[in-house]
């Protein structure tokens, strides 16, 4: 047979091509085969009718957490029945992706960035040079393909986060901050020292909407005041999310102090006691809630049953706060520059094994609301996050492009079909757990050659992130 799979009648929505029409698509092997209005049946082993679902390449998550403790890969498999076919995973840790990723990956494509924060790596919020040095390094070789920096949570002097920007670059990793240092915060004053502490290098600073939370300023004039400053920074790449939800780590010092700089924002936000006792209380009254693995996937849970949760695993658990804003996140998933571009360059989940998979259900909500048209939706989600990351190969439904195909509902976003270098690995909420697939640097092969997790090589030289925007105007083009 010619082919191994064909889509008939789907809405065929591919903005690397200018396509938006409904017709077939063929797979053979790992590879697109052939897209067009019709194609014949007789040519294919198997022939699927998808009238009514539109059919895109595979949705590219460019900021979630796949290795969480307690989720058992539940992370993965919520990516999948959401319609993820590549996870960005912005923390790591990169040794759990490994045991991991055979036996629960579904078939994904993985690549990890590693958290460097106190008690993992480093002792001190301002570690020595040599220490980040031997740290960095050591990351990369194991398989991250970059470093992040969670300043928001845990922040590091300035001079740390300078340095781990500085070597991380040297060394040609991928360099992801969730914003704030010792003397800003995860809110725009830390957006603002961020780019300047990159210098003009290569930064991609995580879900932007979650600076824009009214700590600073009125959130709108937040919203106008990061727009600018990424407006005329060519330099940096970013997302971000539709949750509502944050995450935390809910954590407690010898203090009694919630370790996260984050949750205690979230506490002040709605005039909680930053403590351990001010935390309990707003888990109590359900402002607060813990995820914990429901089944076989990751839920909120909330008030006494919460409390048990949280202390019965010595508040080493996730914790969230709905203090996303709407505005912020709708704004930062539509804004544009004068040239008619994409302010923030992708939408993302955080999510994974935190239960807030929303990119496709509350994508589709802005495209019935004509923020974003289906196409524009899918550059965000597919094409624009595949160049961040220089996979050449996705993001795209052209001929002889990996077979990375998302297939969904678009009145409900229920994904139907989800197939990965042409592998079916979900079918109408029926996952076949495939292993997944590493993505790995030329560097991180070579230490990994001797261990049997499959690996694909990506070349981060070819990324967005490393060419650079080039200013406004010269954003991806195919
Ligand atoms: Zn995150």
């Amino acid at each position: 047979m010619k082919y191994d799979f064909l889509f008939k009648r789907g809405r065929i929505v591919d903005p690397a091509n200018h396509r938006d029409f409904v017709g077939d698509v063929a797979v053979k092997g790992d590879k697109i085969a052939k897209v067009q209005e019709e194609i014949d049946d007789s040519l294919s082993e198997q022939v699927i009718d998808i009238s009514g679902k539109v059919i895109i390449p595979g949705i590219i998550d460019t900021h979630c957490h796949v290795a969480r403790p307690y989720a058992k890969g539940a992370g993965y498999r919520m990516l999948i029945n959401t319609g993820v076919t590549t996870a960005i995973d912005f923390e790591g840790p990169i040794e759990v992706i490994k045991r991991e990723i055979t036996k629960y990956g579904c078939g994904l494509n993985v690549a990890a960035l590693e958290g460097i924060f106190p008690e993992n790596g480093i002792e001190s919020q301002d570690p020595p040079l040599e220490k980040l040095k031997k740290v960095i390094n050591k990351n990369l070789d194991s398989g991250a393909i970059g470093i992040k920096i969670l300043g928001g949570h845990y922040p590091l002097t300035p001079e740390a986060t300078y340095n781990i920007f500085q070597i991380t670059h040297q060394e040609k990793g991928y360099m992801g901050f969730h914003v704030g240092t010792t003397e800003t915060g995860s809110d725009i004053l830390g957006v603002e020292e961020a780019v300047k502490l990159a210098e003009g290098k290569p930064l991609h600073i995580a879900h932007v909407n979650a600076y824009c939370r009214g700590y600073v300023e009125d959130p709108l004039l937040e919203l106008k005041i990061v727009m600018d400053i990424l407006k005329k920074s060519p330099n940096i790449i970013s997302e971000s999310h539709l949750a509502i939800h944050n995450g935390c780590y809910g954590g407690i010092d010898e203090n009694g102090i919630p370790i996260s700089y984050v949750l205690r924002n979230s506490l002040k936000a709605n005039g909680y006691q930053v403590s351990k006792e001010g935390l309990e209380e707003a888990l109590r009254l359900k402002y607060a809630g813990v995820t914990a693995l429901v089944g076989n996937q990751m839920e909120y849970i909330y008030g006494s049953e919460a409390i048990d949760y949280w202390k019965k695993r010595e508040y080493k658990v996730g914790v969230c706060f709905p203090i996303n804003r709407r505005r912020s996140a709708q704004v930062c998933a539509t804004e544009r520059d004068k040239k008619g571009n994409f302010v923030i360059d992708a939408i993302s989940s955080d999510g994974g094994a935190i239960p807030r998979n929303c990119i496709l259900s509350h994508g589709l909500s802005l495209v019935r609301f004509c923020a974003l048209t289906l196409s524009e939706l899918v550059q965000k989600i597919s094409l624009t996050p595949s160049r961040m990351f220089g996979l050449k190969n996705k993001g795209c439904l052209s001929i002889g492009a990996d077979a990375d195909i998302t297939i969904f509902d678009p009145d409900n976003a229920k994904v139907a079909i989800v197939l990965i270098k042409g592998q079916a690995c979900m079918v109408s909420g029926i996952i076949f757990n495939n292993p997944g697939r590493l993505m790995v640097t030329e560097r991180g092969a070579k230490k990994l050659e001797k261990q049997e997790i499959p690996l694909e090589v990506i070349n981060l030289e070819d990324s967005l992130y490393f060419k650079g925007k080039g200013g406004e105007g010269k954003q991806v083009k195919h």
